[in-house]
């Protein structure tokens, strides 16, 4: 399979240049060429097949002609090793849990996958040390940094805005050491997300080093989080609840929903998505007037979402042949305030027992909302409440238990390398490294 720009202007790229090199030339996005259509008896199958079946099956889709199959099913394997099981939280509102992996959030998907991609690619060309530069709003990091730690030949830069991720979240990067390293930006996720963009500008720096991003951007990491998508289609298939189905997918860089409308494009007979923002409401109004118009990230409880210009939108607009009819035929929105959100919170929490996490109440909440008569609805929770400890704490004035997984992480040094949000200056950091 071949891979092109969103923005037109670079060569096709290979699966491995696109891995690799993460970001087009041009600044595009890589976008495969083919999207292929999987045939009906898998559809009308589905329901029978493990998680791992189902998703090697989308894998091999798109990385078959790439990846040898007995490699792209034990990269597949591996990266599952954990459930995502739909859970029901109302009669027809379900919750796609993705937070059983290691780091509670369901970044682990495709930052597991790409790790193993990227090792996979790096062993069969006896290359050298690759530099994975990563930009978190608070779990992509400890999702690639645990996805990649202690994997030969790769160095982690995990870049993340000082202050404004929560504590667990951080110290599930900042207390890795081994070959992960925390640079904490005085800035915002915006400021982050165009150091590590104009690193990979830099021709200077790139002779200097082998750069490779695993942010959402990165076809190995974005691709694979169309499994989930089948498995939870599946599952509501086995209830019998998938005739109309409506996914709501809590969004920020809008990488996640991305993979869900690749996954329609391949058949998945998903009636209807719906992206759910916080106050950081781009999409939202763009589904309105049909402009698109970043603006500054504001900060809300919901802090993974805190995106002002997300980059997948251009993969969104591509796939729909720049048609905003086109897009708003399969997708509409919502937006919620910090108040709404907690009431969410707090409101699901007494009415059903279920607890949400601020992102995933964005979710539940439009489903809530927004569900048309006959349809059922599946909202991503797309990690664990306790990840918010201190908002879901101080919202539903309990408090909520810290799964074991995450106080591991609670026991380490936090260890981290202050940096500006001048370019010049992380450049001249790398420079030395
Ligand atoms: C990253 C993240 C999101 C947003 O996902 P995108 O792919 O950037 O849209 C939502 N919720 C949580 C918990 C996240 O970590």
């Amino acid at each position: 399979m071949k891979y092109y720009s969103t923005n037109g202007q670079a060569p096709i790229a290979t699966l491995e240049k696109a891995v690799v090199k993460g970001l087009a030339e041009d600044k595009g996005l890589y976008m495969p060429e083919r999207i292929k259509v999987l045939p009906q008896e898998f559809f009308d199958n589905i329901e029978n097949l493990s998680f791992q079946e189902i998703a090697y099956t989308v894998a091999d889709a798109f990385f078959g002609e790439d990846v040898d199959a007995e490699s792209l099913k034990q990269i597949v394997y591996d990266t599952l090793s954990f459930d995502c099981p739909c859970v029901r939280v109302t009669d027809n509102i379900y919750s796609l849990e993705l937070f059983h992996g290691p780091t509670l959030a369901f970044k682990d998907v495709g930052a597991r996958f790409m790790a193993r991609l990227l090792q996979y690619f790096l062993k069969k060309e006896g290359k050298g040390q690759v530099n994975v530069l990563v930009a978190t709003s608070g779990d992509t990091g400890s999702a690639v940094a645990n996805g990649f730690l202690g994997v030969d030949g790769i160095h982690v830069y995990v870049l993340y805005p000082k202050g404004k991720v929560s504590p667990i979240q951080e110290c599930q990067f900042t207390t890795l050491g081994q070959n992960i390293t925390a640079v904490e930006v005085d800035g915002v996720f915006d400021d982050c997300q165009a150091l590590v963009k104009n690193a990979f500008m830099d021709t200077e720096l790139n002779h200097h080093m082998a750069l490779t991003s695993a942010n959402s951007i990165n076809v190995a990491r974005f691709l694979p989080q169309s499994f989930y998508y089948f498995y939870a289609y599946a599952q509501m298939k086995k209830l019998g609840l998938a005739d109309q189905l409506v996914v709501c997918v809590p969004s920020g860089n809008f990488g996640n929903i991305c993979s869900a409308l690749f996954g329609k494009k391949m058949g998945l007979p998903i009636k209807h998505f719906i992206a759910a923002n916080n106050a950081n409401d781009i999409f939202f109004k763009y589904l309105q007037t049909g402009k698109y118009q970043p603006k500054p990230s504001v900060q809300t409880i919901a802090n993974a979402m805190d995106v002002g210009d997300p980059s997948n939108f251009a993969r969104i607009y591509d796939l729909y042949g720049k048609s905003h009819a086109a897009i708003c035929a399969d997708i509409s929105g919502a937006t919620y305030t910090d108040t709404q959100i907690a009431e969410t919170i707090r409101e699901v929490k007494a009415q059903t027992g279920y607890i949400c996490d601020p992102h995933g109440a964005c979710g539940y909440r439009a489903l809530a909302e927004g569900l048309q008569a006959g349809e059922v609805g599946v909202f991503l929770e797309t990690a664990h409440p306790a990840k918010f400890k201190d908002t879901v704490d101080r919202i539903w004035g309990d408090d909520i238990a810290i799964p074991a997984k995450l106080q591991a992480f609670m026991k380490g040094t936090k260890q981290s390398v202050p940096m500006t949000k001048d370019f010049a200056t992380f450049k001249n950091y790398l420079m030395k490294e």
